[in-house]
Order: C-alpha cells, then sequence, then structure tokens
C-alpha cells in the first residue's frame, strides 16, 4: 500500500487497532464473565454495575416506585409519538428544520455564488391551530443545547447515499447453507459477534472508500459466509446467451436464480490471500501471480492463505479493528471490509440455535448419504445478519445525463460505443436499430435487499 492510501485509511477509519485473536478473546472473555460475581452477562447494561445500585435496592418499595416514576421518559416518548404520527405537525417540524439547516448554510457560505431560492415558510397567523400550539411548546422548551446556531455549520456535512438503508429491518440469513459450519455444540457454547463494514472505492476518488452494507457474523461461521452475505451490483451483471459461439442474448439474474457465490473470490487478510478453492488455480492463486509482476519494493508481502474461505473460521483467525481489508471477486469488483466490533454473544441478540424440523423429510433412499443430516436438521441461524445496505446507483443515460439508463445498447453504430446505456425516452426517440442491435434490460439492483 502506497503512502497516499495508508494516509487516507486512516483518516477515514483511524488507526487500525493491534491483531485480535478471536478464538482467545472468547476464551479470556468467557472466563472473565464466569469469574464475576453475579451471574449476569458482563458485558451486558446491567442497573447492578452503577455505583451506589445497592443503597438504592435497600429503600423502601414506595419509595423506589416514585423514583422510577421521575426518571420514566414515557411522556416525552408518546408526546413525540403523537406529533410524528400527524402529518400537518411532522411537515411543520420537517419545514422548519430545513429552513433552519438552509439558513446555516446560506450563513456559512463566503463564496458570494447566487443562492438558490430560500425554501419558504408560512405565515404563522395562516398556520392550523395545532401547529401554532405545537410551536408554542417547542418554544418553551428550556433545554437550548440543542438547538443549531449558525456556526452550526462547521460541524455540518451534506447527506450522503451512504447514510440511507434500503433494509427497514435487521435482515436474517434464509439460506441453510450459509451455516453449514455452524456446530451444534455452539448454542451452548460461548461465541463471538464480529460486526463489519464493506466499503466500495469510489469512481472520481480512489483512495477513498464510501459504505456499501453492514454485516454481523458469528465466529463460528466462515470467510465463506461473509462472502456469500455480501451485496454487490457485479453479481446481477447479465450472463451472456450463447449459441453456436455467438451472443444471442443476455439473461438478467433474478432473485430465484441469483449468480452470487458462484464465481469465487479472493479476501486478502493480515498477509494471507484466502482463496474460494472452487479451481486448482483459484483467486487467490492469480492475485499472487499478479503482485509479483511488481517490482519489490513496491509490493506488499503476501502468501496464500492455508484454507479456502469455506474452510476458515473467522474464530481462526487474528484481526484489527479500523484495517480496510481486501476482498476481489467477479474479475475486477473490489471491495474493502473493515471490522468495527467484535464482541461476546449477548442474550438480546438473535439466538444462532439449531432446531430439529418439526416435521423430519423422509429423505429417499437413493440420495447421497450427506444429504441426509441436512433434511433433519432445520437450520434457525440467522446469521450472518445484514444490518445496511446502500441504495446502488444506477448509471445515467449517455444521451441526457439527467435520468437512470434502463437498457443497455449493444452494437448500434448510431451511438458511438457499444454497449451504451440509454434511458427509456432516449432510446425512443432513436427509434429501432438494424437488426444486429440488442436491447439488453438493465439489472433494478435489488438483489440482496
Ligand atoms: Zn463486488
Ligand atoms: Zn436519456
Amino acid at each position: 500500500m502506497n503512502a497516499g492510501m495508508a494516509h487516507s485509511y486512516e483518516s477515514q477509519f483511524g488507526p487500525a487497532s493491534d491483531p485480535i485473536d478471536i478464538a482467545q478473546f472468547i476464551r479470556i472473555a468467557t472466563e472473565l464473565e464466569t469469574q464475576a460475581p453475579i451471574s449476569v452477562p458482563m458485558f451486558s447494561p446491567s442497573p447492578c454495575s452503577v455505583a451506589g445500585f445497592e443503597a438504592m435496592d435497600q429503600l423502601p418499595e414506595e419509595y423506589k416506585e416514585s423514583v422510577a416514576e421521575e426518571c420514566s421518559i414515557t411522556d416525552i416518548k408518546s408526546s413525540i409519538e403523537e406529533m410524528l404520527d400527524n402529518p400537518t405537525l411532522y411537515a411543520h417540524i420537517t419545514k422548519t428544520h430545513d429552513t433552519n439547516v438552509y439558513l446555516i448554510h446560506e450563513h456559512a457560505d463566503t463564496s458570494g455564488r447566487r443562492k438558490r431560492k430560500r425554501p419558504a415558510l408560512l405565515d404563522p397567523a395562516h398556520e392550523a391551530p395545532a401547529v401554532t400550539a405545537l410551536q408554542k411548546t417547542l418554544d418553551s422548551v428550556q433545554l437550548k443545547s440543542w438547538q443549531l446556531m449558525l456556526d452550526s455549520a462547521l460541524f455540518m456535512r451534506a447527506p450522503k447515499n451512504s447514510d440511507l438503508n434500503v433494509l427497514t429491518a435487521i435482515k436474517k440469513s434464509v439460506d441453510p447453507s450459509s451455516s453449514s459450519q455452524f456446530e451444534h455444540t455452539s448454542s451452548s457454547r460461548k461465541t463471538a459477534l464480529i460486526s463489519l463494514t464493506v466499503y466500495n472505492r469510489l469512481s472520481w476518488g480512489h483512495n477513498l472508500l464510501s459504505r456499501s452494507s453492514q454485516h454481523a457474523l458469528l465466529a463460528s461461521q466462515t470467510l465463506g459466509d461473509l462472502f456469500e452475505a455480501i451485496p454487490c451490483t457485479s453479481n446481477e451483471i447479465p450472463e451472456e446467451r450463447m449459441v453456436n459461439g455467438e451472443i444471442v442474448g443476455y439473461e438478467t439474474p433474478t432473485a430465484e436464480s441469483p449468480e452470487t457465490g458462484s464465481s469465487g473470490c479472493v479476501i486478502c487478510i493480515e498477509g494471507k490471500a484466502y482463496g474460494d478453492g472452487i479451481s486448482e488455480n483459484d483467486y487467490a492463486d492469480k492475485l499472487i501471480a499478479h503482485f509479483e509482476k511488481f517490482p519489490s519494493s513496491k509490493r506488499d508481502p503476501i502468501a496464500k492463505g492455508p484454507t479456502s474461505i469455506y474452510e476458515t473460521l473467522l474464530s481462526s483467525l487474528s484481526l484489527r479493528l479500523n484495517q480496510p481489508y481486501y476482498f476481489l471477486h467477479q474479475g475486477n469488483c473490489e471491495h474493502f471490509v473493515v471490522i468495527d466490533q467484535i464482541r461476546l454473544l449477548h442474550p438480546s441478540d438473535p439466538s444462532p440455535a439449531l432446531i430439529p424440523a418439526a416435521t423430519p423429510v423422509l429423505v429417499p433412499s437413493s440420495s447421497p448419504p450427506s444429504a441426509a443430516p441436512a433434511a433433519i436438521l432445520e437450520s434457525t441461524n440467522p446469521y450472518p445478519l445484514t444490518l445496511q445496505i446502500t441504495p446502488p446507483l444506477p448509471p445515467l443515460c449517455r444521451a441526457c445525463s439527467k435520468v437512470p439508463a434502463i437498457y443497455s445498447i449493444v452494437g448500434d453504430m448510431r451511438l458511438g460505443e457499444s454497449p451504451c446505456v440509454l434511458c427509456k425516452v432516449c432510446w425512443r426517440v432513436m427509434g429501432d436499430g438494424d437488426e444486429d442491435v440488442m436491447v439488453v434490460p438493465l439489472p433494478k439492483y435489488e438483489l440482496g435487499w
């Protein structure tokens, strides 16, 4: 890695931690937890760990209740929920916020550029009575520290696409194969939860990375499980349909037959390249052969990992937090995986239990023996969890550069490039090309949602 890249990563993620041996971490953390005086999980928030809890515990019951009532926030919560459920009040709140943010940006902008039209607020005299009442309540709030000041612009940035999440709830894995490495005994044994973020390079700044998705895996899972969980638009590139050695069309992968995971990958962790092991000369071998073409002063030392990604348990690795690990698949699609957190599994996390199926499936005698255990044991392991997916940005139409393209036009002489991505209107204006022209609908980039 060159100095510029290292500096850029450190400024984005902070300095990397020392390597953490996952297996050792689980052992030490479990020991600490079992040695704790009370049988409360050490890493869970508990009132017992608050100073003076014993004194509070000895107080009379009515007194405890009155303290609990005084500290309760249910009234604030219900009034906020009521306000958010009312469209008029909610619109007033968002509009006021947007106007305030606009004013702060306008105040901070000293470039003298022409300003956009200021968003107008309705005259308070014409507002609905409910809105006036709400504003009065808000104005009477004594807490002033949360208001936006004119200097707030120093601490604000514009919203980014990577702030969005296409998921409305945590997505659990449904593919039973993802838990293939999960041992039956693990549900009773302690394991660690590893949260990580996948980043993509930005097209306009190759040293800059942007969040594309976030996942949580168990230490008892493999790098293969991680690979299968990562959604990527490259997995939706239409497949060429060949007849007699000639391309006759393209097939877009669907949710029923996604192409994910079929083509292999390499993940580089701490100087080791873990390949897919699908073929003799897998991704890891090819990547190492590619690196060997560089002069030795310009390449990072890398060796092939002892096992393939499907055999490498996360608990067998030493990982550093905040260190971008390189991940390559689909030929030239690059990502970076950054470990955000390693902790023991908490009772409030989704349980990774394996339970026997309610109605055992009878396996025909002709099936290979290896199929039998899968039929009897139904997996309820929801890991890897997907916590966030950034909505992918589709390419813009090459003709109008205004709206997202929905077709890829292959082999049309008139367009000057092939394939050329166009929107529906631009392609209609063009009129049909000659018979050799292929119109391929672009994928919707929704796999993994
Ligand atoms: Zn990719
Ligand atoms: Zn267009």
